[in-house]
């Protein structure tokens, strides 16, 4: 199920266009717009969840899947260090409401 007005549903359709960096059958990957470090990755499930909570509830084993796609690319990119963040809430910085994993990696990150 995608929901016509959600940003990260046109990036995964190709209607909005985006640096793709991997994807699967469940799965894209694509830069972030505005990198918060050397490498800074989104990675979104194909179909549409509010928030990682929504998504641990409904299907965990795509939860577990992101992470091992985040590893990936942090392997490529580094050697296999990353930061992986999921904002939940408006208060906790969540402005596009598609679950994403920022994965921050590509450089020695800051604690
Ligand atoms: P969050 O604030 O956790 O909801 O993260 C949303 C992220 O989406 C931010 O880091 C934005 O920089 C990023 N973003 C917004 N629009 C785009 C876009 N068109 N392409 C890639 N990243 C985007
Ligand atoms: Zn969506």
């Amino acid at each position: 199920m995608s929901d016509k007005d959600c940003l990260f549903c046109k990036i995964i359709t190709g209607e909005i266009p985006s640096e793709k960096v991997y994807e699967d059958d469940t799965t894209y990957a694509f830069k972030d717009i505005n990198p918060k470090a050397k490498v800074h990755v989104l990675v979104v499930p194909r179909e549409h969840y509010a928030n990682v909570a929504e998504l641990a509830a409904a299907d965990p084993q795509q939860l577990a899947h992101m992470a091992q796609v985040a590893q990936n690319i942090a392997d490529k990119e580094f050697h296999g260090a990353f930061r992986l963040i999921f904002n939940t809430g408006i208060d906790a910085g969540q402005t596009v409401f598609h679950v994403h994993a920022h994965v921050l990696t590509g450089e020695k990150l800051d604690e």
